[in-house]
């Protein structure tokens, strides 16, 4: 597996026109002292130390918050300079941004390309025309659809944002958004299940009862499925719901809405639970004879089986779930048979096996 490290910077997005629901934004960076150049090789410099001797394949910088390619040019060519000149340097690799698919043009592509950026993530966060309207995102479908489609033409490395839950959304919606994106394919994506911070448009309406946000299991079985999806089309899943440090306001915290701070592992955790499963009831031939052994070990005929899953070590923890959920739950629904859990470093990361002794 490819090891890998980004540097983030956070680039607040001063003069964003834009009023996205969901967004608390202009009220962070207005109680924000105003972001210094300087803290870019700062933080670079900072960061890099601490990336030796790890055997990286990769060193990227990252620029995020906000919309880059929304703020005045000169900027963005002082902040991409300074990248460019530890990317020359060779003490980085890759340049990498994210941005709103209505703030690419040729313009700005050929300035990216002149400062080499790699990787351009787009905040799509919808393909449903209603989904992105009720969102206030201020852009159609269409404009991600040509966004993406320049930014590959160019020969960037795309990436596709994706929220779940929005204003207007559903599970069918969620599925079509991941539908679009596997036609576009982009070689990376991101997952956020939407939470409801204060000092935004969406907390609002969930005050006056006019947003209801998904429910946490909606929103996991949600987020599984895209993620699978994605998966089996080979697009690099980067990060799956915000960390702690996104959500947590000057003010106060999340309000309400899916947050959880293992969510990528709880997540991976329901699909290895699937696919074990699924394996399990191959082996057990049918659910006539998981029936029948439970019958059995019932009524005290048989001793119980042993089953044996299997993964690489790095998978152990999605295997046997957060708090140890998918354990207690083949526990519980298989009383006939007895589970091991066991790694074996020459399996492949994320892949799960049922071998019974
Ligand atoms: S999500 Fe981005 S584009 Fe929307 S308001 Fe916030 S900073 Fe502006």
């Amino acid at each position: 597996m490819k090891k890998h490290a980004i540097i983030p910077i956070f680039i607040p997005h001063k003069g964003c026109p834009n009023d996205c629901v969901f967004c608390n934004q202009k009220k962070i960076t207005a109680k924000q002292k105003p972001f210094e150049i300087g803290e870019i090789e700062k933080r670079i410099e900072e960061y890099l130390p601490t990336l030796q001797n790890r055997e990286l394949e990769v060193i990227e910088v990252a620029f995020f918050g906000g919309s880059f390619t929304g703020i005045p040019m000169e900027e963005q060519r002082e902040y991409l300079s300074i990248a460019k000149r530890y990317k020359d340097a060779g003490e980085i690799h890759k340049i990498h941004l994210s941005t709103r698919p209505d703030y690419i043009n040729k313009e700005i592509l050929d300035l990216l390309k002149e400062f080499t950026v790699d990787v351009i993530e787009l905040g799509v966060q919808s393909f449903d025309p209603e989904v992105l309207c009720l969102s206030n995102r201020g852009h159609t479908r269409e404009i991600v659809y040509s966004a993406c489609k320049m930014i590959q033409d160019y020969g960037f490395e795309l990436g596709i944002q994706l929220m779940i839950g929005l204003p207007g959304d559903s599970y069918e919606k969620c599925m079509e958004s991941v539908a679009e994106t596997i036609k576009i394919g982009p070689s990376l994506a991101r997952l956020y299940p939407t939470v409801i911070l204060k000092d935004t448009e969406l907390f609002e309406r969930f005050q006056k009862g006019t947003f209801k946000p998904f429910s946490s299991e909606e929103m996991l079985r949600t987020t599984k499925d895209m993620y699978r999806k994605l998966r089996q089309n080979n697009i690099t899943i980067l990060r799956v719901g915000l960390k702690s440090t996104e959500i947590i306001s000057e003010s106060g915290d999340t309000v309400a809405g899916t947050y959880h701070p293992a969510f990528r592992q709880l997540v991976e955790g329901e699909l290895a639970k699937e696919e074990l499963e699924r394996q399990l009831f191959l082996w057990l031939k049918n659910q006539n004879e998981a029936e029948n052994l439970l019958k059995n070990e019932k009524m005290g005929k048989r001793k119980k089986t042993v089953v044996t899953f299997l993964c690489e070590g790095t998978s152990f923890s999605n295997m046997i779930g957060n708090c140890r959920c998918n354990k207690y739950y083949f526990e519980e629904k298989y009383p006939q048979l007895s589970f091991r859990f066991k790694t074996d470093s020459s399996l492949e990361e994320g892949k799960y096996f049922l071998k019974n002794l």
